[in-house]
Parts: C-alpha cells; structure tokens; sequence
C-alpha cells in the first residue's frame, strides 16, 4: 500500500450528513489521496470540497448511485486491488434494497484484506493511525488452494 491512498467512501442516507461532517473534520488529510465515491455521497463530498476548500482541486471520482449499482462498482475496485480503505457509514435502522450489494461489499473488503471502517469512531481511528500516510503491506490470504481445487470428482 503506498503512501498516497486510494479511499471507496459511501453512506446510507440516514448516515451522509455524518460522512459530510467526517470529511469536514479531515478535509485536508483526505485531500491528498484519491477518493471514490457511491453517486450521491461523491456529489455531497464534491460540494463540500468546491464550497469550502476550492484551493484543494480535489476531483472526486463518482459511480453510479449504492443501489443502481454503485456498491458493485466499488466492490469490482476492491477486488481488482485498487482500493485500499473504504470508509462505509452504514445505517443499521433501515431495511436498504441493496442489502445483498452491501453484505457483498463488506465480503469482498474481507477476502482482500483492506482496511474497513462500518463507523465513525472506527474512522477516526483509522484516519489517526500512522499507517494512514504511510507505507504499509496487508498480509493477503493466499487463495490458491481454493483457486485450484479439485472439482472433477
Ligand atoms: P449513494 O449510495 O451514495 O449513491 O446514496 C450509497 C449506498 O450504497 O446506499
């Protein structure tokens, strides 16, 4: 993992207004990596970057929104190694239609072993560490075994 990081960042609705005002507090730390978004969050966070911090020129990456998609998108990212830490405010009081994409998201960060935080003390903690502006090796599961398992008989 290099020193300039790329960050998935997503939140329910109940939970964008925390994400707003997480990416507030750490705007200019967040700033120097690349961050990619779910539509609806990437455009608040967008804003808020324009709005406030125009001098910053951060261009956030958009896909499309959580439940057309979006969470696919970033768990297609995750697996295919570019993205290193997903920030993902989650809200645990409503039934979301993409339930399943979200379970999946949080898999695939699992097999991938990338740093996750469902929280905002959990990204707090993260966005503190050392380890967030530095250099760091995630040890990967090797999946080999499964990847050549034997299903002839
Ligand atoms: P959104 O998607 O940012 O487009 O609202 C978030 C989600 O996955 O629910």
């Amino acid at each position: 993992m290099l020193k300039k990081k790329t960050i998935g960042l997503i939140a329910h609705d109940a939970c964008k207004k925390d994400m707003v005002d997480w990416v507030a507090y750490n705007a200019k730390r967040l700033a120097a990596h690349n961050l990619i978004c779910t539509g609806t969050t990437g455009g608040l966070i967008q804003d808020y970057y324009n709005k406030k911090h125009p001098e910053l020129k951060v261009e956030v990456k958009r896909l499309k929104s959580g439940p057309l998609g979006g969470d696919q998108q970033m768990g297609a990212l995750i697996a295919g190694d570019q993205i290193q830490i997903l920030v993902f405010f989650t809200d645990p009081m409503t039934m979301q239609p993409h339930d399943v994409d979200v379970k999946a998201l949080i898999r695939l960060s699992t097999i991938e072993n990338i740093v996750v935080a469902c929280t905002r003390a959990s990204a707090d903690f993260i966005i503190s560490s050392n380890l967030f502006d530095s250099e760091y090796k995630a040890i990967k599961k090797s999946h080999d075994d499964y990847t050549h398992r034997n299903i002839s008989d």
